[in-house]
C-alpha cells in the first residue's frame, strides 16, 4: 500500500497540545467551543491507542466545561429542529421502508449472498492494485478529487484505528481546518478501500466547509449535521460502482455496495419509530432519560433496533445519506446544488430544491439496489 498508515502518533499530540493551549487562552465561546470540538474529536481517536498517556488529563478536566453552556444551548437548538420537522423526516424515511426492507432481507436469505461472502472473505488486492484503484476512480470522478487524496498522503496524515468495530474515522480541526483519516491496518481488500473513499469523501465535504463557513458553523456541521454522512456515502458507492461498471473485482464491489446500503439502512425504523414520539418523549429520549422498558415498547418492533445504539444523530446523518447520496448519483448539477446548501441545521425547503418529495425520496435508491442485486445474480 503505497498509503503510508502511521503508528506514530507525535503530530497528533502536537495536534492536540496547540487545541489545549487555545482551549486555554482563548475566551470567545464559538472558538472556545470549536476548540473543544476538534480537540474532543481527536483525543477520543487519539487515546484507543494511547489510553495511559498522562498528558490527556484535560480529556476529562474542568477545562472544557467552559464550553459546556454553549455546547447545550447548540444541543437543545438541535433538537428544536428535529422536533419541528419530525413529521416529514418519518415521511421521507417511513415511504419507501417497507419495499427496500423486503428487498434486502430477501437478498439476505439467498445463496448468492451467502456464496459472495465466502469468497470475499478469501480474496485480498494485489499489491499496488489498491492505490492504482484509488487513484483511477478519483481521477475519472474528478482531478481536484486524486490532487486532495494525493495531498492527505504527502501530507501523511493517515493512522492506525485500534478500535475493532470501527473500520475507518475522519476527525476534523475546525481551527485549522485540517482532516486526519484513522483506518485499521489489514491488508488491501474492496471493502477497505471503500472506507479509504467514504473517509476521504468527509475530508472533502470539512474542507470546503472550512472554506465557506464561519468557525461555529463548521463545528456544528462536522458535529453531524443532517447531511454530513451525504458526500461519504456518495463516493463510496461511486467507487463501487466505478469497479462494477469497469467490470474490476465485480462480485466483491458488489457484494460491498450491498453492505452499504444495508449498515446505513439499518437507521431507518429508528427514525419512523422516533417520529412517533411527542415532543417531551423526544427530548427524554435524547438526554438518556428512558428506562430499558420504555425504550422496548418505542423501538421493539424496529428489526435491527439495538437500544444502546440510538443515537439521534447518527439515525439522522445516515438515513439521510442514503436517501440523499442517491438521489445525487449521477447527477452532478444536483450535487452541485447540494454543495451550496447543505448547512448545520434541516430546513424542508432544502429538499425542494433538490428535487425531493416524500413520492420520489427512495425511488432511485431501489432501483439502485436492485441492480446491484441482479449483477450479483446474473454475472
Ligand atoms: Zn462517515
Amino acid at each position: 500500500m503505497m498509503i503510508l498508515i502511521k503508528e506514530d502518533e507525535t503530530e497528533i499530540r502536537k495536534e492536540l497540545r496547540k487545541l489545549e493551549i487555545e482551549i486555554s487562552f482563548h475566551r470567545d465561546p464559538d472558538f472556545l467551543f470549536s476548540s473543544a470540538i476538534s480537540y474532543l474529536d481527536l483525543a477520543e481517536l487519539y487515546l484507543l491507542t494511547n489510553p495511559m498517556d498522562s498528558n490527556m488529563k484535560l480529556y476529562h478536566s474542568l477545562f472544557l466545561q467552559d464550553s459546556r453552556e454553549k455546547s447545550e444551548e447548540l444541543e437543545q437548538q438541535y433538537i428544536q429542529n428535529y422536533i419541528d420537522n419530525k413529521k416529514i423526516h418519518g415521511q421521507m424515511i417511513s415511504a419507501f421502508y417497507q419495499e427496500i426492507n423486503e428487498q434486502l432481507i430477501n437478498f439476505y436469505k439467498s445463496v448468492e449472498y451467502n456464496k459472495a461472502v465466502l469468497s470475499q472473505k478469501e480474496t485480498n488486492l494485489k499489491q499496488q492494485e489498491d492505490f492504482k484503484l484509488l487513484i483511477s476512480f478519483f481521477q475519472e470522478e474528478d482531478p481536484s478529487l486524486k490532487e486532495q487524496f494525493l495531498d492527505m498522503i504527502k501530507q501523511n496524515r493517515f493512522y492506525v484505528i485500534k478500535e475493532e468495530t470501527c473500520l475507518g474515522a475522519t476527525t476534523y480541526n475546525s481551527i485549522e481546518n485540517t482532516c486526519n483519516i484513522f483506518l485499521q491496518k489489514e491488508s488491501p481488500t474492496i471493502d477497505s478501500l471503500a472506507t479509504i473513499v467514504h473517509e476521504m469523501g468527509h475530508v472533502i465535504d470539512f474542507l470546503d466547509i472550512g472554506k465557506h463557513f464561519e468557525i461555529l458553523d463548521r463545528s456544528l456541521y462536522s458535529r453531524k449535521s443532517i447531511y454530513c454522512e451525504v458526500l461519504s456515502i456518495l463516493y463510496e458507492q461511486k467507487f463501487l460502482n466505478f469497479l462494477i461498471q469497469n467490470n474490476i473485482r465485480k462480485e466483491q464491489a458488489s457484494l460491498c455496495l450491498i453492505c452499504s446500503y444495508i449498515d446505513n439502512f439499518i437507521h431507518f425504523p429508528n427514525l419512523i419509530a422516533a417520529s412517533k414520539l411527542s415532543s417531551l418523549e423526544i427530548k427524554s429520549l435524547c438526554k438518556g432519560l428512558m428506562s430499558n422498558q420504555e425504550l422496548q415498547k418505542i423501538f421493539g418492533s424496529a428489526i435491527f433496533y439495538n437500544p444502546y445504539l440510538f443515537d439521534l444523530r447518527d439515525s439522522l446523518a445516515y438515513s439521510y445519506g442514503l436517501l440523499l447520496a442517491n438521489h445525487l448519483m449521477e447527477d452532478k448539477k444536483k450535487e452541485k446544488i447540494f454543495m451550496e446548501l447543505r448547512n448545520d441545521f434541516f430546513d424542508p425547503n432544502q429538499l425542494e430544491k433538490l428535487d425531493i418529495t416524500v413520492e420520489n425520496s427512495g425511488l432511485k435508491l431501489i432501483k439502485r439496489l436492485e441492480r446491484t442485486m441482479n449483477n450479483m445474480i446474473n454475472k
